[in-house]
């Protein structure tokens, strides 16, 4: 089998949002996002099966000839630790493609072809925005409500001791009942924000701790090992971050100098991981004594092509206690982030996501939602 063919296709209509989009780290200055984009490849081969995956800005001219099978060897050549580009290639989208199409070829789902160890996974609801404490008691009651056992909240405000105050406030609305997350992004960039110094955010480990909060994410920037690795040795809280770290190899040195207990590689955002290399960064977290909850990227309405690959590649490890959901009603929701695809993916009451059962990713856009979509780019080959 060989790929003949891959599109970058774009939905003509960008997606509304309900109200404009304030993501927490954007704040204080960011735009407000009104509308999500939906691109996503699309890749053809000679016996007629089509693979879809997420665009993540890679040439579509790199998957032309190949043989879906031998997605192994697009992975070490485009993707791997010592070949990717340190400016990345942008080819995880062909790399979740091809083990589409590999799937679709043999009738399975991806996660059984890799050594399945689950069917479903735990989730927890990842909030984006800051509001007004009684507007995060509410919307964590109401996700409670509808199944979720673990909620994140953003920690962003111009005074850390507020972010704190939310926190607890929270804490005490819901009950231990809950798995209470925070990511500080503080490897985020983000205009006029004061970021915290290494003193803030130990101290803000140590207090979210006797929260009894599960994980802090990102309380310094990746490259401050040193500081990371200080409030993982000083406190018990999980300490979680990586979500920004561009290739397998680079995972190395935040392993080795312990600078987290729970590594969060995202399949898509840096390019050069995909399926493969996330299962990679796993195994090598798993040989360290640490645990694995993959960041999932939501930029454009394709959550099914962010979240789907990375279910099926935590379906096979054993270090995955759980998976990142963005999910932020009333903003980001099954009819935003999941709108043009046929199965939304949709929570269990225990908590739970089912990885897709249907061959390949099993994901599929709903053509009649999805509409009219563009060419940006179209690579064929020529025989
Ligand atoms: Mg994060």
């Amino acid at each position: 089998m060989q790929v003949t063919q891959v599109e970058v296709l774009r939905r003509c209509e960008p997606i509304a949002l309900p109200t404009p989009w304030r993501a927490a780290w954007r704040e204080p200055a960011g735009t407000p996002v009104r509308a999500l984009d939906l691109t996503y490849y699309r890749v053809h081969t000679d016996e007629g099966i089509i693979g879809i995956g997420p665009y993540t800005g890679g040439d579509p001219t790199l998957a032309l000839g190949v043989d879906p099978f031998y997605v192994g060897a697009f992975w070490q050549t485009h993707m791997g630790g010592r070949r990717a580009d340190t400016a990345g290639k942008g080819a995880s989208g062909l790399e979740i493609a091809l083990w589409d199409i590999v799937g679709k070829a043999v009738g399975q789902p991806v996660y059984k072809l890799l050594g399945a160890q689950t069917d479903r996974l735990r989730v927890y609801a990842a909030t984006s925005r800051i509001m007004e404490l009684d507007a995060h008691i509410r919307q964590v009651q109401a996700l409670q409500a509808e199944g979720f056992r673990a909620v994140k909240l953003r920690l962003h405000r111009p005074d850390p001791w507020e972010d704190l105050a939310v926190v607890k406030a929270v804490r005490e609305a819901v009950g231990e009942g809950l798995t209470l997350l925070v990511d500080a992004n503080q490897n985020n960039a983000s205009a006029g924000y004061r970021y915290w110094d290494r003193r803030t955010a130990l101290q803000m480990a140590r207090e979210l701790e006797a929260l009894g909060v599960y994980f802090l994410e990102e309380p310094l920037p990746r490259t401050d090992l040193e500081g990371l690795s200080a409030i993982t040795t000083a406190v018990n809280l999980y300490v979680a971050g990586g979500e920004h770290t561009p290739t397998l190899f680079d995972w190395r040195e935040p392993i080795r100098r312990g600078a987290y207990d729970i590594l969060q590689p995202d399949l898509v955002m840096g390019g050069n991981l995909g399926i493969i290399g996330a299962r990679k960064v796993a195994e090598l977290a798993n040989a360290a004594g640490k645990l694995v909850v993959p960041h999932v990227l939501l930029a454009e309405a394709t959550l099914p092509l962010t979240l789907g690959p990375t279910l099926h590649a935590m379906a096979t490890v054993e270090n995955c206690p759980m998976v990142e959901f963005p999910y932020d009603p009333p903003i980001l929701t099954a009819a935003t982030t999941q709108r043009c695809f046929q199965q939304p993916f949709v929570l269990t009451p225990d908590g739970t996501l089912e990885v897709p059962q249907e061959p390949g990713l099993g994901i599929a856009l709903d053509e009649e939602t999805l509409g009219e979509v563009s060419v940006l780019n179209r690579a064929s080959l020529t025989t």
